[in-house]
This record gives structure tokens, C-alpha cells and sequence, in this order.
């Protein structure tokens, strides 16, 4: 069990729903591509305004949503959220799509636990299908309808404080638990370079936790890192957000910054396996900046074709 301390705000990554045949069987490591940096920055966001915790049950529980509910409900008891932000990757549709059903049944058992949580989703499958979290009598008050880190807290705020959402961008929501509405577009994407290093210091405490969870031929917690995102092409089978050709690099002075945070807050037993970018090669400069740094922080990288 996991020491908590009461809190604003809740972030949650949610399992891709394994069946429990799979789960039991999970055997090896790494068990999934690693605690997505995505949800973890819009928790560094989150946190510069509100107190904030970190749940990563796609990494835990074996991606068994029924087990994960436990964990979670046990977390929201003691900490006491107001908000509950379930958030998954922007451009990976198998990080977020796998996701919809488990956090739909999350949604459900938070709100069977406590009415007045407000429940908010953010990630891809918001932004292509936010109609699958809101619908009459769903438990999901609000689906983000685009990256949501420039309008999070300002959301976070109307949510707890049950304020009009309609002066809020990019939202998919539910008026009288019955009528679904949608607020103005607004296009602007967060500059990547401005954003903050992701939250894993909020992974400290979870540290034996995470360990004791995850598959028993793995000895490691694993993390992603993200160093671009989107794409300047257009192949069919891929895409399918209006911000995909939006292509956006991190400096690798501030991707350094991210591998450093890591590091200091979680130490050797927790390790990057995994590059979320879309399009790493795009900008030879960029890759050899980054592969610099990797030498210097000694992050070995294994190409696959
Ligand atoms: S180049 Fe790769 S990432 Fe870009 S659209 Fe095509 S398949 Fe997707």
C-alpha cells in the first residue's frame, strides 16, 4: 500500500485492459514499452498549480483492469482527489485506443465509490472519438479534444469548482448528465521545447510497489522518453489527428534535462527502453544531438528495422 497524502488531482495512466489469461501469463520483460513520459509531463503541468499524484496502472497489475480498480480505489480513499485525470499518449493510438473500455470501467467504479469526482480524459482517443467517454449517463465528465497541456489547469479549475466550461477550447463534455456538448477549436499546440521535464519524481514512492508488480523476469521499472512528437507525412494507415503534420522537437539540452530528472529521482533500478517518437530520423542534427546525449548519460540504443 502506498503512503498518499490528500491531493488536488489524481493522474492516471489506464491499462490496455488485458484478459486475465494474458495477465497471468505475462512473463516477459519488459512487460509493456514502459510508463508513458506523455501523462507524466501534463502531471509536471498540473502540478505547477495544484497538488498533484501519479498513478501508472498501465504499468502495474498486470494491465488487469479488475485489479487495477482496487489499486486505484484504495489510492483515491486515502488521497481524496477532487479531479481524476486519465491520460494517455497524444499520437499512439495502441497507448490510447487499447485503453477506451478499462478506463470507461475505471471511470465507473470512481464514480460508484464518489459521486463528486469530477473524471477528465485526455490522449488521442479523446481527441479523434471523444464520443466513446461522452454519452448520456456516462461516468466521464470531460474529454480533452486536442493536446490539452496549454488549457489543463484552467479545466481542472472550472471542473472542481463545477464552473461553465464553454470559455475552455477543445472540449467534449456532458451537460445534465445527459446532453453531449462541444466548446470552440482552437488550433495552438504547446511549443515542446517550453514544456517541463516529465513528473518522475511522482514515480518515487511507487518505486517497491511497481517492482513488487510487474512480471517476475523483470527487475527493472521502465519509462519512455520522447524527444519529438507528430510527423511530416501522411501514410494512410497512420495518423489521423488534425495536429499529426504539427512536427515538434525537444532541444536535447532540455531531453538531457528529462534523462537527468529520471535518474535522480528513481536511480538505477528504473531504466528508458523505449523512444516514443513518431519520427526520430527526420532531422539528422536532432538525432545527433540526442545520440550525444545518450553516449554522455550512457543510454544504449538498439535500431529496429
Ligand atoms: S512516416 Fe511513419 S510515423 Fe509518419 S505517417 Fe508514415 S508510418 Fe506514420
Amino acid at each position: 500500500m502506498i503512503k498518499t497524502m490528500k491531493i488536488d488531482v489524481l493522474v492516471v495512466t489506464p491499462p490496455s485492459g488485458a484478459s486475465l489469461a494474458r495477465a497471468v501469463n505475462h512473463n516477459h520483460p519488459p512487460v509493456n514499452q514502459g510508463i508513458d513520459s506523455v501523462p507524466l509531463r501534463l502531471a509536471s503541468v498540473i502540478e505547477e498549480q495544484f497538488v498533484t499524484d501519479f498513478l501508472p496502472l498501465n504499468f502495474l497489475d498486470y494491465n488487469y483492469y479488475k485489479l487495477c480498480a482496487k489499486s486505484l480505489l484504495e489510492i483515491i480513499k486515502s488521497s481524496e482527489p477532487k479531479v481524476v485525470v486519465f491520460s494517455t499518449d497524444y499520437h499512439i493510438s495502441n497507448r490510447s485506443t487499447a485503453c477506451v473500455n478499462a478506463t470507461v470501467g475505471l471511470a465507473d467504479a470512481i464514480k460508484a465509490s464518489n459521486q463528486n469526482i469530477k473524471i477528465i480524459v485526455t490522449g488521442k482517443h479523446a481527441i479523434v472519438c471523444p464520443e466513446d467517454f461522452i454519452y448520456g449517463g456516462s461516468s466521464i465528465d470531460i474529454a480533452v479534444t486536442s493536446e490539452a497541456e496549454l488549457i489543463i489547469n484552467d479545466l481542472i479549475r472550472s471542473a472542481a469548482n463545477k464552473d461553465k466550461l464553454e470559455t475552455i477550447p477543445n472540449l467534449c463534455y456532458l451537460e445534465n448528465n445527459c446532453d453531449v456538448k462541444y466548446t470552440y477549436t482552437d488550433k495552438t499546440a504547446p511549443n515542446y521545447d517550453l514544456l517541463p521535464v516529465p513528473a518522475y519524481h511522482l514515480l518515487r514512492n511507487k518505486m517497491d510497489m511497481m517492482l513488487a508488480h510487474i512480471s517476475h523476469a523483470a527487475n527493472k521499472v521502465y519509462l519512455t522518453l520522447r524527444t519529438s512528437c507528430g510527423c511530416v507525412y501522411n501514410c494512410p494507415f497512420c495518423g489521423g489527428i488534425s495536429n499529426w503534420n504539427n512536427y515538434r522537437m525537444r532541444s536535447a539540452k532540455n531531453v538531457e534535462l528529462d534523462i537527468t530528472h529520471a535518474k535522480k529521482n528513481l536511480g538505477p533500478e528504473a531504466e528508458f527502453t523505449f523512444l516514443d517518437d513518431e519520427l526520430f530520423t527526420y532531422s539528422i542534427d536532432h538525432v545527433e544531438d540526442i545520440a550525444s546525449i545518450f553516449c554522455l548519460k550512457i543510454i544504449l540504443i538498439l535500431w529496429e528495422y
